[in-house]
């Protein structure tokens, strides 16, 4: 008969620590986090071996007098909270209580604390979550924490651990991402005997940058509100090649969320070849009630009410700050005056079809998607209220699920007319959004076309890349890229997906292993990174840019295809499709109304 347990305090730690703790960088965070949070204003981190072998931080904050010290290892002790109440206030970093423990059961742990020097400090020793030993040892005001071994006890999760550069790189992109949400507190970052950042306080981001890249860098500027949030953010260019390295902040906090990422990646990815090893950091703004920081243990990941006008207000921001370190003026944009652009809620264009469809009025759009506009699905960006239009001009016959094509404008957009005004459909965004929609498809489905390749590419990738390669591969082949390991890092291609050549689909590769090794240890999460990482980087890789000539035929079959989309307003991660002017917009412009 099965028997209902309450597990003991030393297994629930080491789950705990399954969540909390995935690799060095997560233990950095917990501990310059509480760091923070005791008012250090002096942080230093050494590392040894990757972090692998030693982590050390050490503070010169409030510190703990040895009775608050052995509370601070037991599951859920926090000072930060005492009440329900405080959880809708959280101004601390940390406040789970779960962090000194969780990481104490999985490595060989120290503790060496003092609150007050005239009384003495305390050393506590543990070791796989068993307190070893406590004594009195001198300290200044401050704490250090030592972990020796991390994993020693947990096999299965240190064998998921990464070359040291790799486990470092994690490391140190934690160190920065405290270091610019935290100008004011100095932080010294040490591997080996080499120091790697060395930060004094500084008066704000600006002054803390310069400190932290080198003076040579051309670093740009850029800013960007809308809906509530303020985006503000700093890119250096970078040599031309390698991976971006991003820095995110919500609200002060340093996180890390795919969203984010993702458009980033985008822009850069658009901005072409010179933007390969860019620094990237962007600083978000935005109030607490259109976040939501709790949804992840180690609280590296927020969750966004409006998750696409994020996206689309930091893409808009990443990509004049680009065009502007490009030395480039951006282009003025149809939609600079926000009052001029309305995102039809209700009482939009989605209350036209509606008001429309009661009428017995025929739908506006032949295909049956258009019929209904599902809720939750996006609709077009309206300039000016659709209304039907009082003078005389009238719309030719629709001869497209969008109304009647007009042609190509600048190799870059689609003009249709339909009965309310011009219909304007950004040709890249559209087909990206058919791309993604096939791809989805496809990894929800069988094996995918692909086309052999009559020689195999070899594709040198690191170690740590070519060690993720078994957890991809199989999701590759979905979308049609049949990939192996070939030599310790080396990995082949034997196959390509339809859309994409040789070049694009090694980039692809390239950009996904290291995706893959940034979420080691938690399959699932790994897969499901993957997948969106590869529906959206093939899918922009794939789709056909701005500047390039259609023809007719193609025109109308970028628009069929387009209306069959799950949301042809909307591109995967938020931006819109398709621009809608309406003809009353358009008269009163002109001054005809
Ligand atoms: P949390 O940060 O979620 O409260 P932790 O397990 O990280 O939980 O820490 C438990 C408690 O130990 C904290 O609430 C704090 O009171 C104390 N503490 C941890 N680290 C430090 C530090 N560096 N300086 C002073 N107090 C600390
Ligand atoms: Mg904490």
């Amino acid at each position: 008969m099965t028997q209902i347990r309450i597990l003991p305090d030393s297994l629930v730690n080491r789950i705990a620590a399954g969540e909390v703790v995935e690799r060095p960088s997560s233990v950095v965070k917990e501990l310059v986090e509480n760091s923070l949070d005791a008012g250090a204003t002096r942080i230093s981190i050494e590392l040894v071996n990757g972090g692998r072998s030693l982590i050390r931080v050490t503070d010169n904050g409030c510190g703990m007098d040895a009775d608050d010290a052995l509370i601070a290892l037991e599951r859920h002790a926090t000072s930060k909270i005492a009440s329900p109440a405080d959880l809708d206030r959280i101004a601390t970093l940390g406040f789970r209580g779960e962090a000194l423990p969780s990481i104490a059961a999985v490595s060989r742990f120290e503790l060496l604390t003092a609150a007050d020097p005239a009384e003495g400090g305390v050393r506590i020793t543990v070791e796989g979550g068993r307190v070893l030993g406590t004594e009195a040892a001198a300290r200044a005001r401050g704490t250090t924490v030592e972990i020796r071994d991390l994993f020693f006890n947990v096999p299965a999760r240190r064998k998921f651990l990464r070359a040291p550069e790799t486990e470092l790189r994690h490391a140190s992109e934690t160190v920065w991402g405290a270091a610019l949400s935290r100008p004011d507190v100095a932080f010294i970052l040490r591997h080996g005997n080499r120091t790697s950042i060395d930060a004094p306080p500084a008066a704000d981001l600006s002054e803390r940058l310069r400190a932290l890249w080198s003076k040579a860098e051309k670093i740009t500027r850029f800013s960007a509100a809308g809906g509530g949030a303020d985006v503000e953010g700093l890119i250096a260019p970078g040599s031309g090649r390698g991976r971006p390295s991003m820095i995110f902040l919500v609200n002060g906090r340093s996180v890390r969320d795919r969203l984010l990422v993702g458009a980033v990646l985008r822009v850069l990815r658009a901005a072409g070849a010179g933007f390969g090893g860019a620094r990237v950091v962007v600083s978000l703004r935005l109030p607490p009630d259109l976040v939501d920081v709790n949804v992840h243990p180690a609280k590296t990941e927020v969750r966004f009410a409006r998750g696409g006008s994020i996206f689309a207000l930091v893409e808009r921001a990443l990509r004049e700050g680009v065009a502007a370190s490009q030395g480039r003026v951006s282009v003025s944009r149809l939609d600079d005056g926000d009052a001029m652009v309305t995102e039809p809620t209700s009482g939009g264009y989605g209350e036209l079809l509606r008001s429309r469809r009661e009428a017995g009025a025929p739908p506006l759009f032949a295909h049956p998607a258009y019929g209904e506009p599902t809720p939750g699905v996006a609709e077009p960006v309206v300039l000016g209220a659709p209304s039907a239009p009082r003078s005389g001009a009238k719309a030719g016959a629709s001869d497209t699920p969008f109304g009647r094509l007009i042609g190509q404008y600048r190799s870059s957009f689609l003009l249709l007319e339909d009965d309310y005004g011009l219909v304007i459909v950004d040709q890249h965004v559209a087909h990206e959004r058919v791309l993604y929609d096939q791809i989805l498809a496809r990894l929800a489905g069988e094996i995918a076309p692909s086309q052999r390749l009559l020689e195999p590419i070899l594709v040198e990738v690191g170690e740590a890349s070519a060690g993720a390669m078994e957890r991809v591969a199989a999701t590759l082949l979905k979308v049609g890229i049949e990939a192996d390991v070939f030599g310790p890092d080396t990995v082949r291609m034997s196959a390509l997906p339809p859309e994409l050549g040789a070049e694009e689909t090694r980039e692809l590769v390239i950009e996904l292993l290291d995706r893959a090794t940034a979420f080691d240890g938690v399959p699932e999460r790994v897969a499901e990174e993957v997948e969106e990482e590869l529906a959206a980087g093939l899918s922009c890789r794939g789709a056909i840019k701005v500047n390039h000539r259609l023809t007719d035929t193609e025109q109308r079959a970028l628009l069929d295809d387009l209306a069959e989309t799950s949301n042809p307003y909307r591109c995967p991660h938020g931006r819109p499709i398709i621009l809608r002017l309406s003809q009353e917009e358009m008269e009163r412009r002109l001054g005809r109304r």
